[in-house]
């Protein structure tokens, strides 16, 4: 029996272990934290992520917990509809609080036989495949995962000519228990200048909020809210404004990006955001996390060698990442820097986003999956218990 450590029980971690776990191996995930806990408030689950959780036999049970979205707009400030995309087929959209989606992969790792360990700090690896504890433990395996997040310790001790950058984007999130503001199955990011407020229904009594701002817009970084200037900015959202000034505790980031030259070293693989972090603009650090999970798991079963399947694995599949990244920013610089006097054009390029198929196929090349690498989800070989 083949063993893999598990650097990292988020999304990545979790899902990873499951699908090892699934095809035999023994599996340790360490975890640093005492609970498996997701920071932040909603999350939005594209056709990519839904594929390889309903592979793993677990996205039934979490449909009743989320929402699912029909169609997605951006509105201006005055309330006007500057572009609509239906979601269906290739296109779809669940939102769900955050720990829903690890509990479920949770469940699942569990149901298939993996060992999950809290408390676990990681220091690092070696490419020889011996993963180095923070205590000072040691444990050799076939095969380990960094999914360790953007500040990835494993990624850092082994020298893979990577590293984190915050991006001058800044982000706060909320979970609120109302569906007052989002009676209808849709997603609405409503821009005004240079800032951005999403509203998404997120299961049947909460509605999920991001509000997005450069980082050098004082007035935008203030915690709690400053209700009146979000509202002078956003007349519509008033009421959500008030209630939201009224949260005690809101999350706020900065966007970042991971560079990572390469995602595995001899019996090293690195995945997740500890491998492609980048700004969620386009919703699919979760997305492609799962599916490099999948085609990862994928390789290890068509190729004996770890190594060689770690370096086929990459190759395969890693182009879909490096280009949702390049996009994603892409969106992060078109919305942060726009300039003021150029706002005229403004309608006319967010329509063109939302209507012209090419570019948004290049754009949202991840909600198709594994198509695109030659791989088919599904008959993974059975459900978790
Ligand atoms: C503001 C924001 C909004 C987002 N919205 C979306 C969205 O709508 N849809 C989507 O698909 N994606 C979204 N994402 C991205 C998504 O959240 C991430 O891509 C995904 O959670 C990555 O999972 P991960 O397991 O790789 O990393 P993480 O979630 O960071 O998990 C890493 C885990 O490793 C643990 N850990 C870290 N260091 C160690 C160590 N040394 N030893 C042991 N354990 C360790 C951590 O405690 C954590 O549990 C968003 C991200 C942000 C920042």
């Amino acid at each position: 029996m083949k063993s893999v450590e598990i650097a990292g029980g988020g999304i990545g971690g979790l899902a990873m272990g499951a699908m090892l776990a699934r095809d035999g191996w023994k599996v340790r995930i360490h975890e640093r934290d005492d609970a498996v806990r997701e920071v932040g408030a909603g999350i939005y689950i594209k056709n990519n992520s839904i594929e390889v959780l309903e592979d793993l036999g677990i996205f039934e049970r979490m449909i009743p917990l989320g929402t699912k979205l029909e169609k997605a707009q951006i509105q201006f400030a005055d309330g006007s509809v500057r572009q609509e995309r239906q979601l269906e087929g290739l296109s779809r959209v669940h939102v769900f609080p955050r720990q829903v989606v690890v509990e479920a992969l949770l469940e699942a790792a569990k149901g298939f036989g993996a060992e999950v360990v809290l408390n676990s700090q990681v220091a690092g690896a070696t490419p020889q495949g011996v993963l180095k504890m923070a205590n000072g433990e040691q444990c050799q395996a076939d095969l380990i995962v960094g999914a360790d997040g953007v500040n990835s310790a494993i990624r850092s001790s082994l020298d893979m000519k990577s590293g984190f950058k915050l991006l001058p984007t800044i982000i706060d999130r909320f979970l609120i228990d109302s569906r007052e503001f989002t009676r209808e199955p849709k997603t609405v990011e409503h821009w005004s200048g240079n800032r951005r407020i999403g509203v998404t229904p997120s299961g049947d009594g909460q509605t999920y909020v991001y509000m997005v701002a450069p980082e050098s817009d004082r007035a935008a970084r203030v915690m709690p809210l400053d209700v009146e200037d979000w509202s002078r900015r956003f007349p519509l959202l008033a009421g959500l404004m008030r209630e939201l000034g009224a949260v005690p505790d809101a999350t706020q980031f900065n966007y970042g990006i991971v560079h990572c030259e390469h995602w595995s070293r001899g019996r090293v693989a690195i995945i997740g955001d500890a491998a492609h972090g980048l700004p969620p603009t386009l919703g699919q650090g979760a997305g492609l996390t799962l599916i490099n999970a999948y085609a990862l798991a994928h390789h290890l079963r068509k190729e004996p060698d770890v190594e060689r399947a770690l370096s086929e694995w990459e190759r395969n599949v890693r182009f879909i990442s490096d280009a949702t990244q390049a996009w994603s920013r892409r969106y992060d610089s078109f919305t942060r820097q726009w300039p003021t006097k150029l706002d005229f054009m403004r309608p006319l390029i967010t329509w063109s986003f939302g209507h012209v198929k090419s570019l948004n196929d290049r754009m949202r090349i991840a909600d198709r999956g594994l198509r695109t690498a030659g791989i088919e989800i599904g008959g993974g070989g059975g459900h978790a218990g």
